[in-house]
């Protein structure tokens, strides 16, 4: 992959670690923790961040067989649970690489060759995958039809535990515990994601299954106390110069500057993941002060209103950091931290900090 080099992403992994014990608070004492780094870590990195995370958690969870297949040649020993439907193409590489399936459907259980581990997935709500609860008994049967593929787990997904209150994540557990009867006691038993973690006192079962939170944002609008983003972007000026009262800057010539003062140019856009919507909303820092992104964000530039400070080329600008971050982005643009993050153009390096 080629990469940009004009910006850097920089992940710091000691606030990773510090937001998986903060969110531990949570988790009770007999549930076990799987790290979710589906979206390469929700564009923070895979590798990098399971490898952090592997001694402090007991598995981990991936979209696709791939993102499971680059961990395993990375050296990640833990059990990873892949989310995806098997297709069944592929399904030769669950056992190869000693992932663990996501069965959601009853012709999965002939496609798996044996001695393929797998997890169970019941749809209680969030209406995608997984069986409905009414099969329960019948894909028990199955299980015990199927004994040349392990069982090892059973979950379901919340639709609507990012924020507290919700009736519906009450019923869906409520589900899930009456389809859990139908199944042995000692399969992994997993249903709450980092806001049911947080927010909610239903039943965790034996495992929880934690995104976002490690990454430092709660899912909603509801904070978590203590959580810190693991994720900073910065680049640097490549043209500053003076600006009359009243020009316009950039496509449309939608900004016109109040008073003389100075721009400066950015060289990230919308390509970068300065989503192009957010022309005129937000502000990014140099030396701890905000200067407002103004006028239309471009493929590959955006620029900064100065005000009478004047920088020289090369000044280092932080785009997203502790003030300006993925949360008031997904604000502005009536999105969620987890789009903001994960459209952060993979080639843009990431720099671990540790
Ligand atoms: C993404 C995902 C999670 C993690 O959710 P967060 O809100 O990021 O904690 C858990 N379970 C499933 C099935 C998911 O797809």
């Amino acid at each position: 992959m080629i990469q940009k080099s004009n910006s850097t992403v920089t992940v710091n992994l000691t606030t990773l670690k510090q937001n998986l014990e903060t969110l531990r608070c949570h988790v009770d004492e007999n549930s076990r923790i799987m790290a979710v780094v589906k979206a390469d870590a929700y564009g923070h990195g895979a590798v990098p961040v399971a490898e952090t995370l592997e001694p402090l958690v007991g598995a981990f969870a991936v979209n696709d067989i791939h993102e499971g297949i680059e961990l395993r040649e990375n050296g990640i020993t833990k059990p990873i649970l892949v989310f995806e439907v098997p297709e069944q193409s592929s399904v030769s590489q669950y056992r190869v690489h000693n992932l663990t399936a996501t069965i959601s459907s009853e012709e999965h259980f002939e496609w798996l060759p044996n001695g393929t581990s797998y997890h169970l997935n019941f749809d209680t709500g969030m209406g995608r995958l997984g069986f409905p609860p009414e099969k329960a008994k019948r894909i028990a049967q199955l299980v015990e039809d199927n004994q040349e593929l392990f069982c090892t787990g059973i979950y379901t997904h919340y639709a609507t535990a990012d924020n507290p209150g919700s009736q519906l994540v009450v019923n869906q557990h409520d589900q899930f515990k009456t389809i859990r009867k139908y199944f042995d006691d000692s399969l992994s038993g997993h249903i709450s994601n980092t806001g049911a973690t947080a927010f909610y006192e239903t039943d965790q079962f034996n495992m929880v299954r934690l995104g976002i939170g490690l990454y430092g944002y709660p899912p909603g609008e509801t904070k978590i106390e203590a959580l810190e983003p693991v994720l900073s972007w910065k680049s640097r000026l490549v043209q500053t110069k003076r600006i009359a009262a009243h020009s316009t800057v950039s496509y449309g010539a939608n900004w016109e500057a109040p008073q003389d003062g100075y721009l400066g140019v950015l060289p990230v856009g919308y390509d970068d993941g300065i989503k192009r919507s957010l022309t005129g909303n937000i502000s990014v820092r140099i030396d701890d002060k905000a200067y407002p992104v103004v006028g239309t964000i471009t493929m590959n530039y955006c620029m900064v209103y100065l005000g009478l400070d004047q920088y020289e080329p090369g000044t280092e600008v932080e785009i997203l950091g502790s003030e300006e971050n993925a949360r008031n982005w997904a604000d502005k643009i009536k999105t969620i931290p987890y789009e903001v993050l994960t459209s952060i153009n993979p080639k843009i390096p990431r720099e671990y900090k540790s």
